[in-house]
């Protein structure tokens, strides 16, 4: 049985929750042009707590339209970077001192547990901090050819960065690319998540206190297919950072090609935790329990794959379901609740039909559908397949919820078969104290990122993105400058111009062109 939270029975609804939210564009908040709205639920009661205005193309016109005379004519991209950076600090500094409320309000609205909410608010700042202080640090390169040329690199903002961003953690994913593409001077408009508004709403506000200029954050709400589609779409918009599903990647990159535009993908994943029979099996239990079932299991580095040596493997099934059926479900926000609600019926059904699913094609040795005691609302039980084969579906496709498929292998060559034997190569964990192997097996994976003998600690230094269908691109300390900036190369030339002389031998003259009245007029 899975274990749920004792706490009290009633959902907690924040005081002083919005009915309504609007766009904000030019510093303004408005409604759409065409007066049209839509629905958001809370994924505990599932009733509808607000209406969030629905943009469409003429509301990204108008933001896309703010965006860019903030960029050509305000003082945003020509601040010195320390101007900015201070700026940035303090967006940082008023996240920090409201992270309690902010994780109130992203916890009712998306349903992950108030503890892991309050860790993305204060990581969401940490993202502000960071870009502020690398934009100050920022160097660049200056090539010297001896005598004949210095050559350096003129990094400069790019103009309108369009930011689209999914429901999984959003506030912090958000601020993921809202640091570095303010941090080096564009001007922003984001489409967040139409499940979950609500957070992406308080940005406004915290910037207008931290002193941003109006018109450099633009926020235009509203449904994929026709907000995020017509910023995709709008030639003004030079740059498309996207978080998101990879079949949404691959339509938003036909829709983008026409216009050239610079992409940034981060999109699904279906990541192996390799546990080799020389881990420390506590350590390596405790970290892929959390790899799957923290926020939700909503989660795209989620290690949503185990694979066990053979040896070791029926001890880890037989440990880890009984602690994966003590993972505490419970209201989101319950501190004691370890997995919450999730955001929507509708991602609801589909992890329940995935649960279906897999009890066809493996062994189901915990949760399996709703916890006890949770008879509506968007609860799942923490659930684990085993002995799931690698051409079964919970194998192959993202379910994105506290479920996970654990599968047995006998040499390396056979792990590394089965952790790249999927479409996505997002993140891997290996588990092993054999130095030799675990660097061997983490070059060999593909994915993005690795880590060895840990659960997913990021350092914002590092690269952050996937392989195959996982993402295109990588953001993450200075890459993501590199994305957010042109990297012009300015030539100069020390001394003499050392010219090659073409039509300097007076051979061979060419017959003079004709007067001006006597030539072809289309040639004019
Ligand atoms: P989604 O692709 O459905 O939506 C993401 C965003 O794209 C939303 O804002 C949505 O409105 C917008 N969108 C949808 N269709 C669009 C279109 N045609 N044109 C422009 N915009 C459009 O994804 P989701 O369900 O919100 O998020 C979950 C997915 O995100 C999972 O696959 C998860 O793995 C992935 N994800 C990846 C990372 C990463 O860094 N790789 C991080 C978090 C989430």
């Amino acid at each position: 049985m899975t274990t749920t939270s004792a706490a009290p029975a009633r959902q907690h609804v924040p005081a002083e929750l919005p009915t309504r939210i609007q766009h904000v564009i030019d510093g303004e908040r408005v409604d759409s042009v065409d007066g049209s709205a839509f629905d958001v639920l809370d994924p505990v009661s599932n009733t509808t707590y607000l209406q969030a205005a629905a943009g469409k193309k003429a509301d990204i016109d108008r933001a896309v339209a703010a965006a860019r005379r903030a960029f050509t004519d305000g003082p945003w991209p020509r601040m010195l970077p320390r101007e900015r950076s201070r700026i940035l600090h303090r967006v940082a500094d008023i996240v920090e001192s409201t992270d309690a409320r902010l994780a109130e309000l992203e916890s009712f609205d998306s349903g992950l547990p108030i503890t892991q909410a309050l860790g993305q608010a204060r990581r969401a700042a940490e993202n502000f901090r960071f870009f502020a202080d690398l934009i100050v640090a920022q160097a660049d390169d200056t090539y010297k050819v001896p005598g004949r040329q210095i050559n350096y690199v003129n990094r400069k903002p790019i103009g309108v960065a369009g930011l689209i961003t999914p429901w999984n953690t959003p506030f912090m994913l958000e601020s993921w690319k809202l640091g570095p593409a303010l941090a080096t001077g564009n001007t922003v408009v984001l489409k967040p998540a139409e499940f979950t508004p609500l957070s992406a709403s308080l940005w406004a506000g915290i910037f207008e206190e931290a002193g941003v200029p109006k018109g450099v954050f633009n926020l235009v709400n509203g449904l994929g297919e026709e907000a995020g589609d017509a910023l995709v779409k709008h030639p003004d918009v030079p740059l498309i950072s996207f978080t998101g599903e990879s079949r949404t990647g691959q339509l938003i990159f036909g829709n983008a090609a026409p216009f050239l535009k610079g992409l940034s993908m981060e999109l699904g994943g279906k990541s192996p935790a390799i546990v080799f029979a020389d881990a420390d099996l506590e350590a390596a239990i405790d970290a892929t329990i959390f790899g799957v079932f923290s926020l939700n299991g909503e989660r795209c580095t989620a290690g949503s794959r185990i694979l066990v040596e053979r040896p070791i493997y029926d001890e880890f099934v037989e440990r880890y379901a009984r602690q994966a059926r003590h993972v505490v479900v419970g209201l989101p926000h319950d501190p004691a609740t370890e997995v919450g609600a999730l955001v929507h019926p509708e991602h609801f059904d589909k992890v329940m039909s995935y649960i279906e699913i897999g009890k066809e094609e493996g062994r189901l040795v915990a949760g399996g559908g709703r916890p006890a005691g949770f008879e509506t609302g968007n609860f799942v039980a923490p659930t684990v397949f085993a002995d799931v084969p690698p051409e079964a579906r919970i194998f192959q496709e993202e379910i994105f919820g506290p479920v996970v498929a654990i599968t047995p292998f006998d040499t390396d060559e056979e792990a590394l078969a089965l952790a790249n034997g999927v479409k996505y190569g997002l993140a891997a964990y290996v588990w092993t104290n054999d130095l030799k192997r675990a660097h061997n097996v983490a070059q060999a994976v593909e994915a993005g990122m690795v880590w060895l003998n840990s659960n997913n600690v990021r350092d914002l230094r590092t690269p952050f993105g996937g392989v195959k269908a996982s993402g295109l691109g990588h953001e993450g300390g200075y890459r993501s400058i590199d994305f957010y900036t042109h990297q012009q190369a300015v030539h100069i030339t020390l001394g003499e111009v050392h010219n090659p002389t073409l039509g300097r031998s007076g051979k061979a003259p060419h017959p003079a062109p004709p007067a001006d009245d006597e030539a072809d007029p289309e040639l004019r």
